[in-house]
This record gives structure tokens, C-alpha cells and sequence, in this order.
């Protein structure tokens, strides 16, 4: 895809950035203490990049799908786990508040995600729904002109230092489970809400977490789309929500093939690089191969969307791809990187912990697979 000479520029500036802030073993630093770089991003935000893909009347910059990747790129390259912190505002809140928000949503809140001053994170998961999602039991009911959340909430990344939490709630019990979901902005520091930290083998930085609210009000304004309709609101955007996953990817894939490559170039063994051996030459033939093929694929979706295409089937394929080519992308660069490969002290194992969420989490490999079968038309009822 040829970029304009504006979207080049990004790209620099943000590769420029992340040079400067996230240097080699910040990433592996923060992962270890399993916490955030909080001051790095409020300096993202700082130098306006949170603000790619939000309107300048409402605080931003400007720009759309392709500038947004763009930033999720670069940024993962150097830092995975802090391409989904920003992800989480920038897809998932900017996202839904320019695509199902309200006016007065939009005013109240675009500007503070622009600005660093609102972190968000999304939550939808439960203990008893995963996959089936919509199971979801999170019960928010009308009092006044507010709502009363109760519920527990499972794996909600970057809760601990999110300010606000995208909150799928039922509000009403239908036929299809799928109806009767409301999402809410809700601000964190609620009284009633209570978020106990899991332990993870990735994406450590962020944090994850379960989220008990108990008799949380939540003021009716902070309804996020069509009360009932919250189905219908995530699907507005998750097109690219699943998109996403190609930048967030494509980065590191990107890094692991320029380490592996510079590794073996240099280790030697049986008095030469190891990089001389044919075993070790095809293993990285492979991963450039997917590398090539990750970000043509990237590029071009980006591209569809931002023009207004309908991909959901692409981007469904196109997830499933990227998330298990990123596992094998990892696990080579472990092989080729032997021992080293597996200590603390190398990007790689970090690499091979964060690849292992891709095909679980937002949509496991297996959900993808059914919405492909189902929209192939594999398995219908003959007619
Ligand atoms: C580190 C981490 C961070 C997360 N962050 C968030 C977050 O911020 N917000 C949020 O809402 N959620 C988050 N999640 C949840 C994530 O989206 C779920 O883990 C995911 O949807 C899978 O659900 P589950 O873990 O309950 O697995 P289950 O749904 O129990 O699935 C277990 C296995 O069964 C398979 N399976 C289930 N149903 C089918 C089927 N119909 N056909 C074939 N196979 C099937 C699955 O593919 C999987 O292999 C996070 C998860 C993790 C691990």
C-alpha cells in the first residue's frame, strides 16, 4: 500500500518515539514488574498521538483506520503490550463513541482520550462466558435516572489503571441471548467496584484482572449505544476491533525477524555463524515469508476498511492468520535463538508469551473458524 507523505511522517514520528522511550529491555522491564509505563504514556499522549483517529473538533488529530494501524504498528514493534493499552482507548472507546456514541458522549469524553487524561479498557467476559460471550449475566437495572450494576467480570485487561471500563451489562432478559446487552461507561472509581489482579504468562505490563461490582450506580447518560442494542453496537465496530490484531502483530513479527536474523548472523558454532547452517536459513525464510505475507495483508485491509468495505470475513480470516503466524514467528526465533532464546534476558521468550493470547483472546482461533465456516456456508441445513 503506498502511504501519503502525512501517514510517513506518522510513522517516523511514532517510530522516533518509541526509539527514544522504549529503548531495548523496557519492554521486558515492565513486563516483569507487570505494570504499566504510566509517565511513557502520558508523553504519547503528550506529543498528540493519542489523539490519531479522533476528529480536531473533539481534541485530535485527525486521521482514521490506516492512521490508527499505523500507530498500533510502530508501537508494537518496540512494545506489545503497550499497543493494546493504547488499543483499548483508541478502538474499543474512540472507536465506539465516534461510531454508536451520543453528541454529549462524544464531547464529554473523546477530548480526554485524546489528551491522556482518560484511559479506557473494555470488558466483556465473564467467568461463565468466554466464548459464548453473549451468556453474559452482568445485571445493570433502571433506578431513576440511573442504572445498579452487579456482576463479576473476568480477564478485564488494564483495569487497575484504566479510568473508565466499557462495561457490557444485560439489561433485559430476551429469547435470543444476544438481545437485552447494554454497554455503559463506567467510571472506575465507583464505589462498589472491586478488582482483584490475576496472574498471566503475557501481556504482563497491562495487567489483567477480575472485576466485582456490587450496587455500582451508573448515571443513565453513560449508556453507550442503544440501550438493549449493545449486539448490534459491537458489531458496528468490530471490524476493526479484529483488524487491530494485524498492527498489533505485524510489529513484533517484524522484530523477531530482524533479532533472529542479527542472532544468527553472529552466534557461531562448529566455527561458523549458525546463520551459515541451511536449517537455520529456511526456518527464517518461513517466518520473512509470513512477515511479507502479514503485512500485505495489513495494509491492504486497512485500505478496504478506510474506504468503507464490508470485511468481516477477511478481517475473521485475517485474524485467525496473523495470531497463529505470530505463534510460529515466536517459537522459531526461540529455536534459532537457543538457550539465550529462553531467558529473561531476551526479547524472544517475551515474544513467545505475548504470541500465545492471540488465538485465545478476542475471538479464540476456534470462533474464528465457525464464523468462516458459517459464512462459506459449510455445514447449513440443505435447503
Ligand atoms: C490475558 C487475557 C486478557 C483478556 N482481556 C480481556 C478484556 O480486556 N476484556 C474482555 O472482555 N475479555 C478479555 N479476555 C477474555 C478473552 O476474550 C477470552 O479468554 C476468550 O474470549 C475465550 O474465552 P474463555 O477463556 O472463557 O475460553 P472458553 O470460551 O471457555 O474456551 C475454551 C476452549 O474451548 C473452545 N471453544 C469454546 N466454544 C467453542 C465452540 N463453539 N466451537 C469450538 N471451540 C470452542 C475455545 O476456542 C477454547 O479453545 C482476556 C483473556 C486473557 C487470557
Amino acid at each position: 500500500m503506498e502511504f501519503t507523505p502525512e501517514q510517513e511522517m506518522l510513522r517516523e514520528s511514532v517510530r522516533a518515539f518509541a526509539a527514544k522511550e522504549m529503548p531495548d529491555g523496557f519492554a521486558r522491564e515492565w513486563d516483569i514488574k507487570g505494570e504499566p509505563p504510566l509517565e511513557t504514556y502520558q508523553r504519547f499522549a503528550d506529543a498528540g498521538f493519542m489523539g490519531v483517529g479522533i476528529p480536531e473538533q473533539y481534541g485530535g488529530q485527525g486521521g482514521g483506520i490506516v492512521e490508527v494501524a499505523i500507530v498500533l504498528h510502530e508501537l508494537s514493534r518496540a512494545m506489545m503490550s503497550f499497543a493494546i493499552m493504547v488499543y483499548r482507548s483508541a478502538i474499543h472507546a474512540s472507536g465506539g463513541l465516534q461510531i454508536y456514541g451520543t453528541e454529549e458522549q462524544r464531547e464529554r469524553f473523546l477530548p480526554g482520550i485524546a489528551s491522556g487524561q482518560y484511559k479506557f479498557c473494555f470488558s466483556l467476559s465473564e467467568p461463565d462466558a468466554g466464548s459464548d460471550a453473549f451468556n453474559l449475566k452482568c445485571r445493570a437495572v433502571r433506578d431513576g435516572d440511573q442504572y445498579v450494576v452487579n456482576g463479576t467480570k473476568m480477564w478485564n485487561s488494564f483495569a487497575r489503571h484504566a479510568d473508565y471500563v466499557l462495561l457490557a451489562t444485560r439489561t433485559s432478559d430476551e429469547p435470543k441471548k444476544q438481545d437485552g446487552i447494554t454497554f455503559f461507561v463506567v467510571d472506575l472509581s465507583s464505589p462498589g467496584i472491586e478488582i482483584t489482579p490475576v496472574e498471566t504468562i503475557g501481556e504482563r505490563a497491562s495487567g489483567t484482572n477480575m472485576v466485582a461490582y456490587t450496587d455500582v450506580r451508573v448515571p443513565a447518560a453513560n449508556i453507550l449505544g442503544t440501550e438493549g442494542q449493545g449486539h448490534r453496537n459491537l458489531q458496528a465496530n468490530l471490524e476493526r476491533e479484529r483488524f487491530s490484531s494485524l498492527p498489533i502483530n505485524l510489529g513484533p513479527m517484524e522484530a523477531i525477524l530482524e533479532e533472529a536474523i542479527e542472532y544468527a548472523n553472529t552466534r557461531e558454532q562448529f566455527g561458523q555463524a549458525i546463520g551459515r547452517f541451511q536449517a537455520i536459513q529456511h526456518m527464517l525464510a518461513d517466518v520473512a515469508v509470513d512477515v511479507n505475507i502479514a503485512r500485505t495483508l495489513t495494509w491492504d485491509l486497512a485500505r478496504r476498511i478506510a474506504a468503507g468495505e464490508q470485511c468481516a470475513l477477511e478481517v475473521s480470516m485475517a485474524k485467525l492468520w496473523i495470531s497463529e503466524a505470530m505463534m510460529r514467528a515466536s517459537y522459531t526465533g526461540m529455536q534459532v535463538m537457543g538457550g539465550y532464546g529462553y531467558t529473561l534476558d531476551s526479547n524472544m521468550q517475551l515474544h513467545w508469551r505475548n504470541a500465545r493470547l492471540g488465538t485465545i483472546g478476542a475471538g479464540s482461533s476456534e470462533i474464528q473458524r465457525n464464523i468462516i465456516a458459517r459464512q462459506i456456508g459449510v455445514g447449513r441445513n440443505p435447503s
